[in-house]
């Protein structure tokens, strides 16, 4: 069996959440017991939000958080780790390798012809609509394109094919194609690759053996999946981490509460106590 090799993925899009932090030791801990190595990578591909000082200070919370990595870089220092935005090209070669696949397609439908196709507006606000499959073009659209020009590239998902996967924390998981999810983004047409492609890209090039991430991540499992077996990839291991929640049961996103771990750490807190008390309480 190949040996562990985890990671930690941070979006530097703000102060790191204290939920994310717990996602990251978690994934620390469960390499350091399967005495694999961690590799740091930054998911910096969304220009507009993301800043080069949120990376430093993720960084620098999660070593103070006494979270280690062994290995990391295209340049610089065995700590030194991946950067998603200089590896452009590498995304290039595995949107013309799906495109091969016959599996992507070109897309110039907006989110409001999307909301228009659908008879309901679709229940949670956060939740992204299911892309109706009557708003895909015919089989061969874009098989003649060379490049991903400026227009957003979509994955036609198998309608109806169940994805099912082991989950090292929450067991058996199953998920069906065009129900639970619908054609999902694999490129921008800003000239960027979307979340969904970047990551499978990436966790293969770098050999990850198991991905820990949050729970909020599970249908993007799902997607994953497919563009594994669209490419010929094996996958990796999943493990999703529990959501840290209020006093509520309500999601402690970055964007609903203070809970940075500048902040908690400014009010006293210690590692220990960032990454394991009761924190339902507090206010933010
Ligand atoms: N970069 C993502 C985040 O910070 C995590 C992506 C992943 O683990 O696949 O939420």
């Amino acid at each position: 069996m190949a040996a562990y090799r985890g990671r930690l993925a941070p979006t530097p899009t703000g102060l790191m959440h204290v939920g994310h932090a717990r996602t990251f030791a978690l994934a620390a801990r469960r390499t350091e017991a399967a005495g694999g190595s961690l590799i740091m990578r930054i998911e910096d591909l969304d220009g507009s939000r993301c800043r080069p000082e949120f990376s430093e200070a993720a960084l620098e919370d999660l070593h103070w958080l006494g979270l280690n990595w062994q290995e990391g870089p295209d340049a610089g220092g065995p700590h030194a780790p991946y950067v998603q935005s200089r590896r452009l090209p590498w995304f290039a070669e595995v949107w013309r390798r799906l495109h091969a696949s016959g599996t992507i397609y070109p897309c110039d439908k907006s989110r409001k012809d999307v909301e228009r196709a659908l008879s309901a507006p679709h229940a949670e606000d956060d939740a992204e609509p299911i892309f109706p499959a009557s708003l895909r073009p015919a089989s061969d659209a874009g098989r003649d394109a060379f490049d991903p020009g400026s227009t957003n590239w979509r994955f036609r998902v198998p309608d109806g094919k169940v994805i099912g996967f082991m989950d090292a924390i929450r067991g058996a998981q199953r998920f069906t194609a065009g129900t639970d999810f619908g054609d999902f983004l694999v490129w921008r047409k800003d000239g960027m690759p979307a979340y969904e492609l970047a990551v499978v890209a990436d966790d293969h090039a770098m050999g990850v053996t198991e991905v820990v991430r949050g729970a909020d991540l599970l249908l993007s499992t799902a997607r994953q999946l497919l563009l594994f077996e669209a490419l010929g990839w094996p996958p990796p291991a999943w493990a999703h981490a529990p959501l840290v929640t209020d006093l509520f049961g309500r999601r402690l996103a970055k964007r609903a509460s203070g809970l940075s771990i500048r902040e908690l750490r400014d009010r006293g807190f210690s590692p220990a106590d960032v990454l394991s008390a009761d924190l339902s309480q507090l206010s933010p």
